[in-house]
């Protein structure tokens, strides 16, 4: 579990990020995310912050209104690996994030007042907060999976 108002201080200082909803264990954030390219950075620095890492759940065809939607699990779910198998990596954690893309046009800032924002807030990120193992420790930062562009993050510090 981690402090929300600290990880969205810490998204707004690159994304622009609101929060525009949190009922119960999840929370709707609403962030300046315009391309594929930009989610891969969010993601990034969102797993950086949270001390969290995301595999691809599923990605979601683009619709008329949504330009990029995609959705990801805690590495820690049981996604790829046996159910009835739970290891260290394995601990069945159901966290998910999903973030979605919308279309910023005249017709649809009518409707998402994000959207008519400067700077627009095109990305819908939702997220549930809670895991079901520890966090920021060092058996889990050992376990993580570290990707080239963490790497090259670290090497750039
Ligand atoms: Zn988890």
């Amino acid at each position: 579990m981690y402090d929300l108002t600290n990880v969205i201080t810490k998204l707004n200082e690159t994304f622009c990020v609101v929060l525009e909803k949190s009922e119960k264990a999840c929370a709707t954030l609403r962030a300046n995310v315009n391309s594929e390219e930009e989610v891969q950075a969010f993601l990034l620095v969102f797993s950086d912050i949270t001390k969290t890492n995301w595999i691809v759940h599923h990605n979601v065809p683009s619709s008329q209104r949504i330009v990029f939607h995609k959705a990801w699990l805690c590495h820690h779910s049981c996604k790829h690996k046996s159910i009835h198998q739970k290891t260290e990596r394995n601990t069945g954690c159901s966290a998910a994030l999903d973030i979605k893309i919308k279309l910023n046009t005249v017709n649809t800032r009518r409707s998402d007042k994000y959207l008519a924002r400067s700077p627009p807030l095109c990305a819908v990120v939702r997220f549930k907060i809670e895991h079901n193992h520890n966090i920021n420790t060092s058996s889990v930062l050992r376990l993580l999976r570290v990707s080239k562009e963490t790497i090259s993050i670290f090497e750039l510090r």
